[in-house]
């Protein structure tokens, strides 16, 4: 069979992720599977480490940078072939463009199957869509001035607990939704719905997504205007943690410290761990998680001496090695947080966060 542009884009379209995984003996549960590089992972990926996304055909191990792909790169790791060979291999495996009697007959479904799901997958996710950076930020602003200071919220005792004081919530300028009725509506009114879905703010079901996670960190430019934010829940139940807005994150936490001029820069993940620095009067700027960093920010750290604190965690060093790769290769000096480094003196331990180890209490 021709290994045409189309035959493999046609490939990948029709086969479903899950059902390659399975057929290359991977075990998936809930939409995971165990690292093929399990000997990378402590206890040998006993916890699964790999994601899957069905609706855009990718697997991602959120260890390994180098595992992660389309079906066609799934195939390459599991069985050490090269591009045409996993294609090939595929072909052999399923047969294609295949059609559902042939999926039958190659036991991929049952004949009992009313419709030719999972392989035959038709639906493709819409690519995320476009917005006017300029239009966005109105629409953020307009957002932050509906919301209200966090001192007497039910977030003031929440930071304390972190022992993230008044002063860093007064300074970055954190916020919470007070009244979430109004906030959705006046945002309605003012902007449309069509437009809060395409900036991020809005869900399929026409509300504002931030309906749990009602505590705010607006990231702030050099004027101090919000661009992006990252939305966290206060109730410990509420998965996931932290919401981010979709779409572009346009620069890290706290950047107006990347003023180029000669300094240390204490680099933390996420939020929280970002403002228990500040609060200690670190100059301490955030990423949103281990994997956000991008490459052209390592330009925005020129002159600063880099310490990374990410967390003390298999995930966290992974990323650390990446984030340092990039400084480096910018001519930014960079220690990792933990490698003779220590904060006062002091080293965390297995497991610990930049707030944990201030005391914060979850
Ligand atoms: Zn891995």
């Amino acid at each position: 069979m021709a290994n045409g542009r189309v035959d493999i884009e046609a490939l990948k379209n029709a086969l479903s992720i899950t059902l390659v995984a399975e057929r290359l003996g991977l075990q998936v549960v809930h939409g995971k599977f165990r690292c093929p590089y399990a000997m990378r992972h402590a206890h040998g990926d006993r916890t699964p480490s790999v994601s899957i996304s069905e609706s855009k055909g990718l697997f991602n191990c959120w260890v390994c940078p180098d595992v992660r792909g389309d079906i066609i790169k799934l195939v390459e790791i599991c069985k050490n072939l090269d591009f045409k060979g996993a294609v090939n291999w595929l072909e052999n495996e399923f047969g294609m463009p295949m059609s559902f009697e042939q999926a039958v007959q190659n036991g991929a479904l049952n004949s009992g199957d009313l419709q030719p799901a999972p392989l035959i997958k038709v639906v493709r996710k819409a690519p995320e869509p476009e917005i006017d950076p300029v239009l966005r930020t109105k629409i953020i602003l307009a957002f932050f001035e509906m919301l209200s200071p966090v001192e007497g919220s039910p977030a003031a005792a929440w930071l304390v607990k972190r022992r993230i004081f008044k002063k860093t919530w007064e300074k970055m300028r954190l916020r919470v939704i007070t009244d979430y009725d109004k906030v959705n509506r006046g945002l309605l009114e003012k902007f449309g719905l069509e437009v809060l879905q395409k900036a991020g703010l809005f869900n399929d079901n026409g509300n504002l997504r931030y309906y749990k996670h009602r505590l705010l960190f607006p990231y702030l430019d050099s004027k101090v205007i919000p661009r992006y934010f990252q939305a966290r829940s206060i109730e410990s139940d509420t998965q996931p943690k932290e919401l981010n807005l979709r779409g572009q994150v346009p620069f890290p936490f706290h950047v107006s410290l990347l003023d180029g001029e000669p300094g240390w820069i204490y680099l933390c993940e996420g939020c929280v761990d970002t403002l228990t620095l500040i609060d200690r009067g670190f100059p301490a700027v955030g990423i949103p998680g281990v994997k956000s960093f991008k490459h052209e920010w390592a330009n925005l750290f020129k002159n600063k001496r880099v310490i990374l604190c990410l967390d003390q965690d298999e995930a966290g060093r992974a990323g650390s090695r990446l984030v340092m790769e990039m400084l480096q290769k910018a001519g930014v000096e960079v220690s990792m947080y933990g490698e003779g480094i220590t904060v006062e003196g002091f080293q965390m331990s297995e497991g610990q966060d930049m707030n944990s180890w201030f005391g914060g209490k979850k």
